[in-house]
Formats: C-alpha cells, sequence, structure tokens
C-alpha cells in the first residue's frame, strides 16, 4: 500500500439506496445524480460507473471541469448539467460535447447565444430563477428582458430547464421561507407558459425537498446526498420515519468506508506526554499505535483528543492532537496489535460501526463536509 489509507465504495448499498429513492420518488420523475464535490468525496468515476448499472442516465456537477470527467466516465451518453462555475472560454467545449448549464446571469446568456452561432450548435440552457436562495437566479424584475433575449435566439438556444434551488429544505425551521420560494416558483413557471415559452423540464428539488415536499419534484430531481445513503439531516429522517416501510426503517445505507493500517506501536510511561505539546498526558502506562491519517489526509484538528477509530474490532480513542499526517490511539487494552493492522476511520469492523454522523457530533462538520474533505489522491475502489 504506497498511500496511507484508502476508500471503499460499496455496490450493494448504492444499489439499494437507488432502489429506494427510485419507489419513492415514482415514476414520473427522472433522477439526475449530483457528483459536485468529487461526488461527496466518493470518487466521480467511481458513481457515475454505479449509477449507470442503476439505470441513471442524468448526472450534475458544480463545474466544467466535473462535467467533462462525467462525460468522459459515461458508458452510456449520459446527460451532463453544470449548475454552477462556468468560465465564458470553456462554453465552447461544452456545447459542442452537448452538454447542459445553469444560465443565471445576462453576460453567460448572451456569450453561449454567441458560441453557439459561431458553432452552428445549441445551446442546452436551464434557466435559474431567483425564488429566495439570493446566491445565484434571474430576478423576478429581469424577467422581460430575459424572455426578449430567450425570443430572438430560440435558434441558438434549447430550453432545458427552468430550475430554482431551496434554501435549507432539510430543515422544519425554513418551512415558511420554502413555502414562498415553491410559491415564487410557480409564479415565474405561469409567466412564462403565458408567453408561451416552455421548457422541457421543470426543476427545483434537491435530497431534502424531495424527500419532504413531495411537489417540489416535478419532472426532474437533483439528489446528491441521500444517493450517498445519508440523510439531508436528522430532522428530514424523524419527518419521514412514520412512513417508511414497516421492514425498510432504515433505507439509505452508507456507501463509504475509509481505512488505512497501524504504522508503528510504542509504550508511553504514565506521566508522560503524546505529541505536540501537552494536551495529552498518558493517565498510566500505555500502549499507542500511529495511525497515518490527518488533517492533511481531511482528518480534522477539531478530532485532537475526541476522535475514535476502530481497530481489532474495538473502539479506541484519538490520544493527543491530530497532527498533519498523523494521529496516535490508545491501544492498551487491546491485545496482540502489530503493525500492519487494520485501521477503520469510517466503517464497520467486528461489531463496531464508526459512522460519518459520528464525526459531527465531535468536530462540528456536517456529512457533506467530512465527505468532500477527502483528498482527491485517496485511491478508492469499488467493492460488493
Ligand atoms: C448540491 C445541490 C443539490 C443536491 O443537494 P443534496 O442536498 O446533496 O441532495 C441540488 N441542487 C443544487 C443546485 C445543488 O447545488
Amino acid at each position: 500500500m504506497r498511500h496511507t489509507s484508502y476508500i471503499e465504495i460499496s455496490r450493494q448499498a448504492y444499489g439499494k439506496n437507488m432502489d429506494f429513492l427510485k419507489s419513492d420518488i415514482g415514476p414520473k420523475t427522472e433522477i439526475s445524480v449530483v457528483v459536485k464535490g468529487n461526488a461527496y468525496g466518493h470518487g466521480i468515476e467511481n458513481i457515475v460507473a454505479l449509477a449507470e448499472e442503476n439505470e441513471i442516465k442524468h448526472f450534475s456537477t458544480f463545474s466544467a471541469d466535473e462535467a467533462l470527467r462525467v462525460h468522459e466516465a459515461s458508458k452510456s451518453n449520459s446527460e451532463v448539467m453544470v449548475m454552477g462555475m462556468l468560465e465564458n472560454e470553456d462554453l465552447e467545449e461544452i456545447i459542442r460535447k452537448g452538454i447542459s448549464f445553469y444560465v443565471f446571469e445576462f453576460d453567460r446568456l448572451k456569450e453561449a447565444i454567441n458560441v453557439a452561432k459561431k458553432i452552428q450548435i445549441k445551446a442546452k440552457i436551464h434557466v435559474e430563477v431567483e425564488t429566495g436562495f439570493h446566491r445565484t437566479g434571474f430576478e423576478w424584475e429581469e424577467k422581460e428582458a430575459l424572455l426578449e433575449i430567450l425570443k430572438e435566439n430560440a435558434e441558438q438556444l434549447s430550453l432545458k430547464g427552468l430550475c430554482t434551488h431551496y434554501a435549507g429544505a432539510e430543515s422544519i425551521s425554513n418551512y415558511v421561507r420554502v413555502r414562498k420560494q415553491i410559491k415564487q416558483y410557480k409564479k415565474f413557471k405561469q409567466w412564462f407558459d403565458a408567453q408561451n415559452i416552455f421548457f422541457e423540464k421543470y426543476h427545483t428539488a434537491c435530497s431534502a425537498a424531495t424527500l419532504l415536499y413531495p411537489e417540489t419534484k416535478m419532472d426532474l430531481v437533483r439528489i446528491g446526498i441521500a444517493s450517498y445513503g445519508f440523510w439531508p439531516t436528522q430532522e428530514t429522517y424523524m419527518y419521514r420515519f412514520q412512513s417508511l416501510a414497516e421492514n425498510n426503517k432504515n433505507p439509505l445505507r452508507r456507501l463509504i468506508s475509509w481505512k488505512s493500517s497501524i504504522m508503528n506501536t510504542k509504550s508511553v510511561k504514565m506521566g508522560e506526554f503524546i505529541g505536540y505539546g501537552s494536551s495529552y498526558m498518558a493517565p498510566r502506562n500505555m500502549e499507542i499505535a500511529l495511525v497515518p491519517i490527518g488533517y492533511g489526509h481531511g482528518y480534522s484538528r477539531w478530532l485532537s483528543n475526541q476522535g475514535k477509530v476502530l481497530i481489532s474490532g474495538k473502539i479506541v480513542p484519538v490520544t493527543g492532537t491530530v497532527t498533519m499526517n498523523s494521529i496516535a490511539v490508545d491501544i492498551t487494552d487491546l491485545e496482540q496489535v502489530q503493525k500492519g493492522d487494520e485501521v477503520v476511520i469510517i466503517g464497520v469492523q467486528g461489531d463496531h460501526e464508526i459512522t460519518v454522523a459520528s464525526f459531527g457530533e465531535s468536530s462540528q462538520q456536517v456529512n457533506y463536509e467530512l465527505l468532500t474533505r477527502l483528498p482527491l489522491d485517496i485511491p478508492r475502489r469499488i467493492v460488493d
């Protein structure tokens, strides 16, 4: 093992998540799998392969580089949609490859029309409208100017979607705000309808909206976190708990496991300090194991004296500070532990499991953050 740790992605868990999501979402709505943030840390190429095995043919990315990776990885000519960053100078390649993209301001829209004219290929656009997220999206006041451009350049444009994004559908505290957004989106849709401008797909929902506000599902849903086996929040899960089938109360399964191995073991005398500084003094004669993962690998410094890993099927605590490349863990109570033994950072060993959510409890990191901070260069492989 040249790398200090590796990640496994479970094909079986992914299949289960997809089965649940498909049946929950129903046959009328297409699923776009969101693969931004290197597919939430799982690896874009891994997830494109698994999703296509599950008949998914639509992917959403944040940026152009991610979209091109999906395009390369796709074996079934799936649709790719860029929801965020795209430089004007990349528009030509994106349009040539048939990748669709959000437009939320006039500069990108006009440049897309120019490029489409020049290369004689329609630009596939999704018009994003502002409904209350206040980050991107055309304002209500801009709709006439927008309409004029869409009508005048109908030859250059393929109107793939009318879309928006909700500001916190995963928490009931945002209920009023989300309701207002749904209303505002409908207002936009009706207005475009009245002007005889129709879009191929109407789409607004992320995982939380899909699970909690069924009316937001429409023609297409953009599913990220749930497809990776996580409820957007604990609240989302509690809200849906009653409505889950009696024999399937836990339908979303984690796909990711993160593993390393022991680099070194050492005896430390009572009263000695472990690692940098003085945050941990050995309260007894101890055995410690060094594990070669640190904050440089996405294991947060917040986990100093807090984190837990699994060795020999037992839960053991991190002692001292998390450094750039390693942690020390307390193996005093374990028998026959040696260099090279498996260490589970996320996943199951014996009867125990370290979940992704447990990191949130000790370091304030939400699932999304921990996952997307896993470095690109940790080897990832699909297991059955
Ligand atoms: C990230 C994102 C999603 C997916 O969100 P999840 O909560 O992971 O399902 C959907 N739409 C947009 C615009 C996004 O940026």
